[in-house]
C-alpha cells in the first residue's frame, strides 16, 4: 500500500477514541477489482466505525477505533475493573 494521505490521531474530546484515514494506491500486487466495506461495531476489541472503498488500485479507508480491549466475561473494557489478564497483540 502506498499512502498519498495518511492520518492517524486521537479524536478530540474523547478519552480512548482514535481515527485513521488512508488514501492511496496499491502496487502491482493489488487483488480487489472492487471493494466496499461499511460497518460499525461495539463491545469488541478496538470497536468502532469502519468504511473502506477501493476500485482497481485506488483505495480510501476511514475508520475509528477504541484503543482498549473488550472483556467478554466482564462485559466491559479491560481497564474498567476487569480482573482478567490483558493480553498482548
Ligand atoms: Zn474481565
Amino acid at each position: 500500500m502506498n499512502d498519498i494521505i495518511y492520518s492517524e490521531n486521537k479524536i478530540p474530546y474523547t478519552k480512548n477514541k482514535f481515527y485513521d484515514l488512508q488514501i492511496g494506491y496499491y502496487d502491482k500486487s493489488w487483488t480487489d477489482y472492487f471493494k466496499f466495506n461499511l460497518s460499525w461495531n461495539r463491545n469488541f476489541d478496538h470497536a468502532g466505525f469502519n468504511f473502506e472503498i477501493s476500485l482497481w488500485i485506488f483505495y480510501f479507508i476511514f475508520y475509528t477505533y477504541d484503543n482498549r480491549h473488550w472483556c467478554m466475561d466482564c462485559e466491559k473494557w479491560k481497564d474498567e475493573n476487569c480482573t482478567h489478564e490483558e493480553y498482548e497483540e
